[in-house]
């Protein structure tokens, strides 16, 4: 197969039509088999849920050509799971994992052309999403809904080496107590692009939001989960009903303790203790992890990493590598976390 005549190395990440994208409609109860369509625009009635009351969510994956030439999937099991639960919470009708992974196959082996090669540091994103297609007016679950799931190209996430970012600690809230924080919904992401903007405006990266009940509990920026790790080495997670529970922590923490022998614990973690971290990170499927160097609060100050402003700490690089090495088939991968697609 001839790949796409791009320059895989230097693509950044955004959106740039494939060929082919999945579609499948719930209607009268049930799902359709579904299809690959070529037109990359979504017609949908004026009044649809989605329009209306935001009845949407999400999942982002990854597919890439591993050393050996296989086009593969990092465990998308757990994506179809958490697709299940934020459909569940927003009343929408469940994909069956089994259509979620056969849409895959099918819009990965479609749109092989498009997956960037090995060693170019570039990957197949693969987006799927669910939405509220049927109009309402008063507010309730639509009566008809598509699935759907595209794929664009994305370059390498750190080009010119990997540099820590700096946050800002937000004023804003990302999600409220017994909210929806939990699942992947694109109205916590509507509200969220305020505080990003502002938090870029002041020149920071991202904002680490805390629990909006008490304001005394780290949570996760906009779209990563944090990763720290104390002076003696061990990795720390929050623990918080809150938090989207990000694919990439998890399997994060499984590598550290299993694979690298680490200590490894998910707990409350304090903002006011952030300072006795050796090091910092954020995690979530498209930069793996990304090194955080500092966090500044509104009034000015600022809580820097011991690992500094120039490079990623050892063991957040050690772990890095070690994830990066399983999904491109360098290192041995747990049982049935690699989904062959062709
Ligand atoms: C998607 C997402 C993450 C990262 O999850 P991964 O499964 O690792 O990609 C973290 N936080 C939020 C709010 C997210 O939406």
């Amino acid at each position: 197969m001839e790949k796409k005549d791009i320059d895989w190395g230097s693509l950044s990440f955004s959106y740039m039509p494939t060929d082919y994208r999945f579609v499948a409609h719930w209607k009268d109860g049930k799902w359709d088999e579904g299809e690959l369509v070529s037109d990359s625009n979504v017609t949908i009635n004026e009044s649809a849920g989605v329009l209306q009351y935001a009845q949407t969510c999400f999942e982002g994956l990854k597919a890439y050509t591993t050393k050996n030439g296989d086009i593969v999937a990092f465990r998308p099991d757990l994506n179809a799971q958490r697709l299940k639960d934020s459909a569940e919470r927003l009343r929408m009708p469940v994909v069956p994992e089994e259509m979620f992974l056969r849409a895959l196959d099918m819009l990965v082996k479609a749109n092989a052309a498009w997956v960037p090669p090995y060693g170019s540091g570039a990957t197949l994103y693969v987006r799927p999403f669910l939405f509220g297609s049927g109009p309402v007016i008063g507010v309730k679950p639509a009566p008809e809904y598509e699935f759907r799931m595209f794929c664009t190209p994305v370059g390498p996430y750190f080009k010119g080496g990997v540099k820590p970012i700096k946050l800002l600690l937000s004023d804003f809230d990302r999600a409220a107590p017994h909210g929806t924080g939990h699942i992947k919904a694109g109205l916590n992401y509507a509200m969220s692009i305020y505080a990003g903007e502002y938090a870029h405006s002041k020149g920071f990266a991202e904002n680490m939001y805390l629990d909006a009940g008490t304001r005394t509990y780290v949570e996760e920026t906009g779209g990563a989960n944090f990763l720290f790790v104390t002076k003696e080495g061990k990795l720390v997670t929050p623990q918080s009903d809150t938090i989207l529970p990000s694919i990439t922590r998890r399997s994060l923490m499984y590598v550290g303790e299993k694979l690298l022998g680490m200590e490894v614990e998910q707990r409350k973690v304090r903002f006011d203790e952030i300072s006795e971290f050796a090091e910092c990170g954020l995690c979530g499927t498209a930069a793996v992890i990304s090194p955080v160097g500092s966090v500044t609060k509104n009034d000015g100050t600022e809580i820097a990493f011991a690992s500094g402003m120039e490079n990623m700490g050892p063991v957040l690089t050690k772990l890095r590598e070690t994830l990066t090495g399983i999904q491109m088939g360098d290192v041995e991968a747990p049982e049935g976390w690699i989904r062959k697609i062709m």
